[in-house]
């Protein structure tokens, strides 16, 4: 065999450590194990603590790298503490009666022992950054540890076939009450790892924080997995046979073949408004992310991408339906409601308003509204027809805005709209700082001369404090109160519609019913004292053209009793 060059071996050594992109741990440590014996030492060891208290105490990882003999004689030392406290020592020894090294092997070794500490660090902050980032302070894998995971098997196996869950345990303050912390903590990690173990390395489970987890499996184990979720006895305690039923409620995404991954987020939507769903069940429930819910989001996400553009563009119109006196048949005012003409169709309301609700960007499509309607008042009053008022409905996401008033009088006085032709419709609040907006904002409207309604009153909280409390102009009857809609007992809904109506004739108020569908509940609200109406009857929201040509008509036919 040819004699080692102590130099080259060296050299490679030093070579394999310090590559930045190349590191081959077991051809490294072949390679160190070679020259360790070339210095004829008999043990390497290097130390890592994360600082100088966990030295002191002792926490920290030893690693014998290299150990063939007794250590006898320390032949080099070193110890360095990095700026962000980090600590890392190494230290080699050698036999008795062994040749010492000279000093071009000392300066060798030390230049190797750096370099192995240098590595040595890098390895270990990678691990500790690792550990920071994608576990919890419990030592769980946590959400970036589970999107990582996802992002990992979009680039390789991708999602068919597999199920996706949230989920949360059932009561679990319970349990960290009944059994204290410590005892659920032990519980938790049971479930845990009992869950794991199901999955194996099939796929992924992380904690979400407190009682709440998340995990990516192959579809064939969601049965198995439900089971240990639902109603499970988890022994906590092996010795004693104590044992705690846990349960689950869960929000399930089979992951479907034309699934469309845009990001780690794709996902998690899915699942989480079904987790949320399945929380406010009693029992443990598992609710499964529908087509439904699919088609719902896809919904969200078209609306947030296309709504600057609609602005932009006025793919929002203002449609109007006109409100009738219900006795002459003439039209009174008109309700302007918001429709989005995308890619040809006439999109509702109700499919982008909730979503933009969810923002402040349903602010924003009030006031374009506003400014719409405010364009047509004043298109009218200059064709000379008989404008009449027009009310707009704004969110009560404006309440947050201070300046409200002033921001609605500017729009309105930019297009020289006498205030006279402008009603405000919102609807109710149940909270106090709400209410005391609200009130703020009605009487300055009411100082303007600006009308205020109170919309659909009836559904949700009606508080009959909220109408003698504040000055409004409008109280406009939600259709849900008026007889004859849906499977009511008649006479009871005759009677209460019949009382609202006359409360509202005694406050002042003028009452307008919405949702007038038929010639029958014309005759209701002309029998009860409820002077105006709304609804299909008469005619569905109109686009402008159309109202015009209702405007110079000026109504409709009296219904005759
Ligand atoms: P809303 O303010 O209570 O408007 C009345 C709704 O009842 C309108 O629905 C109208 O088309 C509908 N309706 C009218 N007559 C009848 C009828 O005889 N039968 C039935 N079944 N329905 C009738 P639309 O246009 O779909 O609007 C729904 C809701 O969306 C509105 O309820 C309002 O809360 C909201 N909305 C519409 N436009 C805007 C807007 O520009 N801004 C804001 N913030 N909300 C708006
Ligand atoms: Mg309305
Ligand atoms: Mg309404």
């Amino acid at each position: 065999m040819e004699p080692l060059d102590f130099n080259e071996e060296f050299y490679k050594m030093i070579d394999l450590m310090v590559s930045p992109d190349n590191y081959d741990r077991p051809k490294m440590m072949q390679q160190l194990f070679k020259v360790a014996r070339m210095f004829r030492l008999t043990k390497v060891v290097s130390e890592f603590y994360r600082n100088p208290a966990m030295e002191a105490r002792g926490e920290g990882e030893v690693l014998s790298d290299f150990d063939e003999g007794p250590a006898d004689i320390k032949v080099l030392y070193r110890r360095y503490q990095l700026k962000n406290g980090v600590v890392l020592k190494a230290s080699a020894f050698m036999a008795e009666g062994t040749e010492p090294l000279n000093e071009d092997e000392e300066k060798k070794l030390d230049l190797c022992i750096r370099s192995m500490l240098n590595l040595l660090s890098r390895n270990r902050m990678q691990a500790v950054i690792e550990m920071l980032g994608y576990q919890d302070r419990d030592g769980y894998p946590n959400f970036p540890a589970f999107f990582r995971y996802l992002e990992k098997m979009q680039s390789t196996c991708g999602f068919k076939g597999y199920t996706a869950i949230l989920y949360n345990l059932r009561q679990f303050s319970l349990i960290n009450r009944d059994l204290g912390h410590d005892m659920g903590d032990r519980i938790l990690r049971v479930h845990f790892e009992t869950i794991k173990a199901i999955i194996g390395d099939k796929g992924f489970v992380v904690r979400v924080g407190g009682d709440n987890f998340a995990a990516i499996f192959p579809n064939e184990l969601l049965d198995k997995i439900i089971k240990a979720m639902e109603g499970v006895p988890v022994v906590y305690d092996k010795e004693n046979d104590r044992r705690v039923m846990i349960s689950a409620c869960a929000g399930v995404f089979i992951i479907p073949p034309d699934f469309k991954y845009i990001n780690q987020g794709s996902i998690v939507d899915m699942i989480y408004p079904s987790c949320q769903t399945a929380k406010l069940e009693k029992e443990g429930t598992i609710v499964y992310a529908s087509k439904k819910s699919l088609a719902e989001k896809e919904n969200m996400s078209r609306v947030r991408r296309h709504f600057e553009e609609a602005l932009e563009k006025n793919y929002f119109h203002a449609f109007y339906q006109p409100k009738v006196d219900v006795k002459s048949g003439k039209i009174i005012g008109a309700e302007a409601l918001c429709r989005w003409i995308y890619e040809g169709s006439v999109v509702p309301p109700m499919e982008f308003i909730p979503i933009l609700e969810q923002n402040t960007d349903i602010c924003r499509l009030d006031f374009y509204m506003l400014d719409r309607v405010c364009k047509d008042i004043r298109s009218w009053l200059d064709k000379g027809l008989n404008v009449v008022r027009v009310s707009v409905n704004l969110s009560r996401k404006h309440l947050l805005d201070v300046d409200l008033l002033e921001h609605l009088m500017r729009v309105i006085d930019k297009n020289k709209v006498p205030y006279k032709y402008i009603e405000i419709e919102l609807t109710e609040t149940t909270t106090e700082v709400e209410l005391k907006k609200l009130r703020r904002l009605v009487e300055g409207l009411r100082e303007v001369g600006i009308s205020t309604a109170v919309d659909d009153f009836g559904v949700g909280y009606s508080s009959l404090n909220l109408i003698r409390e504040l000055p409004w102009n409008v109280l406009k009857i939600d259709r849900s109160l008026l007889p004859g809609v849906g499977n009511d007992n008649k006479k009871m809904s005759n009677l209460m519609f019949g009382h609202i109506a006359s409360m509202a004739k005694d406050m002042g108020l003028e009452c307008i019913t919405e949702g007038v569908e038929t010639a029958d509940q014309v005759e209701i609200l002309k029998n009860n004292d409820c002077p105006y109406a709304q609804g299909f009857f008469y005619d569905r929201p109109l686009p402008v053209e159309e109202f015009e040509e209702r405007l110079k008509k000026g109504g409709y036919d009296p219904v005759s009793s």
